[in-house]
């Protein structure tokens, strides 16, 4: 989908506001001014940009300068975990959701992975580990997983987004606008460290919009987000997967959902592998232009009888050898309209031994929030109703 040839007010970089306010007969350091009240202030609401003359105030409401996204539901979960499903104009609705670091490995109900010292942050419940060596600061860290469109393409069978299929591209003001709504949302002593492009929908389907959300949020003057605290999660489109590696210098973290081994596992899960087969795939992990001492993701998610054997867990470790990964098993989250479901612990546990015996980093990742409906797309595609506890989350592995 093309670009506008305008980006909206939210999304526009200080050097597109300079131009802008030039063009209406304005001093350029307004420009400065006003990226500052989006971008540091988390106000998009021009009629409060109190510093601003009154004329230009009234000129950036017509330029479009409001609003494009309201909160219609917040779930809390009992580890602070936010969940937000927000409304766009055309009264589209996606999540995004506010996860707070746990204090540690005793917290109640985490699953405790072995090798927790990582110092990669890659993932929604890397947080923990990501700072590890940043331990006794003050704040609590917050990672934000954000959404990129509505619905998905991808047609992921064990994803709630997938069924769905997609709706429509978000534009990058949207996605921007997630992460500026979640930083006004932060509570006293929490602090956005990490955002993860982990929402609803594929962040490389919708590249343009990806990409300018991305340099967006690292922008020094901007959000300010450090790199290596941005994620990007894809189902592996392979020739965006290089884009992305060309256009942030391998800067940004990638995080690849695998999910199986073989060609025919994988097309069976997600059909996105009968376009880019593995293959494929990994020749593109192996050129993606990875900074020294950083690893790629590797998420992996378990669903009983189809990827969760002794044999599969072999085969993963030899298709990602000599590539710098760290793997994260997440078992599955059932949804409603499939039948597949999560390993039970035991078996999640030996897929883990396996890949830490074969000398991978390899964490299980309970999703954060269960309780509030925190997998892809489940709240804001299917309302409020309550969905059955996992096996490994009840298993008492927490
Ligand atoms: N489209 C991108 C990013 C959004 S999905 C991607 O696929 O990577 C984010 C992660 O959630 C992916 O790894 C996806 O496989 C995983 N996921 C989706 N539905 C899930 C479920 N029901 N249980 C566990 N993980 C799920
Ligand atoms: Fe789309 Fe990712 Fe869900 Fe697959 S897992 S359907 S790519 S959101």
């Amino acid at each position: 989908m093309p670009a506008p040839a305008v980006p909206h007010p939210i999304a526009r970089l200080p050097e597109e506001w300079r131009d802008a306010l030039v063009r209406l007969g304005e001093r350029p350091f307004r420009a400065q001014q006003v990226f500052r009240w989006i971008h540091r202030r988390d106000v998009v609401d021009a009629s409060a940009m109190t510093d601003l003359p009154a004329p230009l105030r009234d000129r950036l409401l017509e330029e479009g300068l409001s609003p494009v996204l309201e909160t219609v539901m917040v779930r809390r979960a009992a580890d602070r975990t936010r969940k937000l499903v927000v409304r766009f104009g055309d009264g589209a609705t996606v999540e995004t959701v506010l996860i707070p670091a746990v204090s540690g490995p005793g917290a109640p109900g985490r699953v405790v992975a072995e090798e927790e010292q990582d110092a990669d942050a890659a993932s929604v419940d890397d947080l923990d580990e990501a700072d590890e060596g940043e331990r006794g600061a003050e704040a609590t860290r917050v990672t934000q997983c954000i959404s990129t469109q509505v619905g998905c393409a991808m047609g992921c069978v064990f994803c709630a987004s997938g069924v769905a299929g997609l709706k429509r591209h978000l534009g990058p003001e949207e996605i921007v606008a997630q992460v500026l709504l979640g930083r006004s949302l932060l509570e006293p002593g929490e602090q956005l460290r990490n955002v993860v492009l982990m929402g609803m929908g594929e962040p490389l389907h919708n590249y343009e919009a990806t990409a300018r959300a991305l340099r967006l949020l690292l922008l020094p003057e901007g959000i300010a987000l450090s790199n290596r605290r941005v994620t990007v999660s894809t189902s592996g489109l392979v020739p965006e997967i290089d884009r992305l590696g060309r256009d942030f210098g391998g800067q940004v973290t990638l995080a690849i959902s695998l999910h199986a081994t073989t060609d025919e596992q994988r097309s069976a899960l997600m059909p996105i592998n009968k376009k880019h087969p593995l293959a494929e795939l990994m020749a593109a992990l192996r050129r993606y232009p990875l900074p020294k001492r950083r690893r790629i993701t590797i998420e992996y998610t378990l669903v009983a009888g189809q990827n969760d054997t002794h044999d599969d867990a072999r085969r993963l470790a030899s298709l990602l050898r000599a590539i710098p990964v760290k793997i994260n098993l997440i078992p599955m989250n059932p949804i409603r309209t499939s039948s597949l479901a999560p390993p039970m612990a035991p078996r999640v546990l030996a897929f883990q031994r396996v890949l830490l015996d074969a000398g991978y980093s390899c964490f299980i990742r309970r999703r954060r929030g269960d309780e509030v409906d925190a997998a892809c797309g489940q709240l804001a595609l299917h309302g409020e109703r309550p969905r059955p506890k996992i096996p490994f989350a009840s298993g008492g592995n927490g």
